[in-house]
């Protein structure tokens, strides 16, 4: 395969080989076995990545393994394993357009949007775990023995890695996946596994090179690439991985659940969506029709969060759907190295069937095209922005996550209408409300049943604010401080004292 790919606007991607990152070595995998990747804008062949077999998968598991068990890296100062994630983040600031550029190849997403936002998040990232490293801390316990023995009595509680950490990640924002996965883990003193999506390994595998550059331990962080349904699968089934740190469908997580269940590993689950933005009667228009746009199109709506449901007081309904259209009608598709272009291509021709059959459906029983509905161009996996008006809570469409540019909108009536539709699906990951009225929101807030509520905005993630779902959405948070129970487990030490002068 060839190692530099051109784009227009005279940009000359540099694409890694075909290997894999085990105890600090780059190495091919044991079958020759490799998959095809895909330009989504182009259909063109761009690169190859390996598939990795269950003995490789062992090989990497038991690489970090050996590396979390050595007295070097149980020894490492939490300051130095900060400085180590440091020195990573500088140097993916050092490489962050090569990075972007081979993200927007990869994935389609536009090259501002793989800077600015895949990019500057993951730089972020390694500083913010890195902060961490240093702040795990314990806490002194007073104890009521049963019995009067004469001792006294101390606990304390000490936060341990949990060990090996498997990181499986999706393709919607590759790098920052990877490094939301590796970076905690790194922090608090585990070990690593990642498996990117086959669908966009690239930049994940660019990381490794920094990682070795940065100078990690060997074995410390391993990537291993390859199909979910085997090499995935053996990561989730290895004894010797602790805990699945996943991003992915609910299906998959599911599975992963399930199959955890033998050796009793940790997870944490960061699964799909079918998020509602709603649009009160008192809304500011002018921030909440950019707003609902806002919320489902970026990223051609492939974000967990994206506000793919509507739900607007009848009394505005027409205002708001026509003005998220005519937003819709407006976004350039196209190649992401095209910096007039908005919006990318959807990542793969599979995910371009699995939304255009949605959209069909929902037509079929019922709904009404506002705008798109349809492919956007005869090459690349482009789909149109989408409103679909007309929704009812019994389409299949306001139930199943899309992961695409489409939004399926509503009229509602009450507040108790409002309330039912918003928590009426299998998901709880987030909802965003838009009203000027404060008590409204508090009020509406209080009573969604999801990870993250915005109001009078949509999809704000931060590193410092706990972010996950409820119901099908997933299990356990990343970010702020409850990233610590994901990655670390208390253990208790209780002691007795014999006191010399009083016992
Ligand atoms: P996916 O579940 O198909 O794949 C995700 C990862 O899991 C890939 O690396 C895949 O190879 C792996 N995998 C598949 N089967 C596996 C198995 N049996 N065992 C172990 N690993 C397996 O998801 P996707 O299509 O890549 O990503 C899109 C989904 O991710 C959407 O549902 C989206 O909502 C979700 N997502 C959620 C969040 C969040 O934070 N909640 C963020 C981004 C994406």
């Amino acid at each position: 395969m060839k190692a530099m790919i051109e784009r227009a606007g005279g940009a000359a991607v540099r694409v890694p080989a075909a290997r894999m990152l085990i105890n600090g070595e780059w190495c091919e995998g044991d079958a020759g076995r490799v998959i095809a990747v895909h330009d989504p804008a182009t259909e063109e062949k761009i690169a190859e990545v390996v598939a990795a077999s269950v003995t490789d998968v062992d090989r990497a598991v038991l690489a970090a393994h050996r590396a979390f068990e050595s007295r070097a890296w149980q020894k490492m100062r939490p300051l130095d394993r900060g400085r180590l994630l440091e020195k990573l983040a500088l140097l993916v600031e050092r490489d962050a357009e090569d990075l972007a550029r081979l993200e927007t190849l990869d994935n389609g997403k536009p090259y501002a949007v793989s800077r600015n936002v895949d990019l500057k998040f993951a730089i972020d990232a390694l500083r913010y775990y890195g902060g961490w490293s240093s702040k795990m801390a314990g806490e002194y316990i007073q104890l009521s023995p049963l019995g009067d023995d004469g001792g006294t009595y101390r606990a304390y509680t000490e936060r341990k890695p949990v060990g090996v950490v498997g990181g499986i990640t999706p393709w919607n924002f590759p790098l920052g996946q990877a490094v939301q996965k590796m970076a905690p883990a790194i922090a608090f003193g585990c070990t690593v596994v990642l498996k990117p999506s086959e669908e966009a390994s690239l930049t994940t595998l660019r990381l490794g090179e920094l990682i070795l550059e940065a100078g990690f331990p060997e074995g410390t962080v391993n990537i291993v690439t390859g199909y979910g349904h085997d090499a995935g699968q053996a990561l989730v089934d290895h004894p010797l991985v602790r805990k699945i740190a996943f991003t992915g469908s609910t299906a998959t997580g599911q599975k992963i659940l399930a199959s955890s269940a033998r050796t009793m590993k940790r997870v944490t689950l960061e699964l799909g969506g079918k998020s509602p933005t709603i649009v009160l009667a008192d809304a500011d228009l002018n921030l909440a029709i950019p707003g609902a746009a806002n919320a489902i199109f970026p990223n051609s709506g492939q974000i967990c969060t994206a506000g793919s449901r509507l739900l607007v007081d009848a009394s505005i309904y027409d205002e708001v759907i026509q003005g998220v259209a005519e937003i819709g009608r407006g976004l350039k598709l196209g190649s992401g190295f095209d910096p007039a272009v908005q919006l990318g291509p959807l990542v793969s021709s599979r995910q371009l069937e699995r939304v255009s059959g949605l959209v069909a459906q929902g037509i079929e029983e019922g709904a009404e095209p506002i705008c798109g509905a349809g492919r956007a161009a005869d090459t690349g996996y482009f789909y149109q922005p989408t409103v679909l008006s007309g929704g009812r809570a019994d389409m299949r469409i306001a139930q199943e996550e899309v992961f695409g540019p489409v939004v399926l909108a509503m009229a509602v009536q009450d507040p108790q209408e409002i309330r039912a539709l918003a928590n009426d699906t299998a998901y709880g990951l987030g909802a965003s409300i838009w009203t000027r009225d404060i008590n409204k929101a508090h009020l509406l807030a209080a009573e969604l049943d999801c990870g993250t509520v915005w109001i009078n905005t949509h999809n704000v993630l931060d590193l410092a604010m706990p972010f996950g779902g409820t119901k099908l959405s997933g299990l356990g948070r990343e970010f702020g401080t409850e990233v610590i129970h994901a990655y670390t487990e208390p253990r208790a030490v209780c002691m007795r004292l014999q006191d010399p002068v009083y016992g």
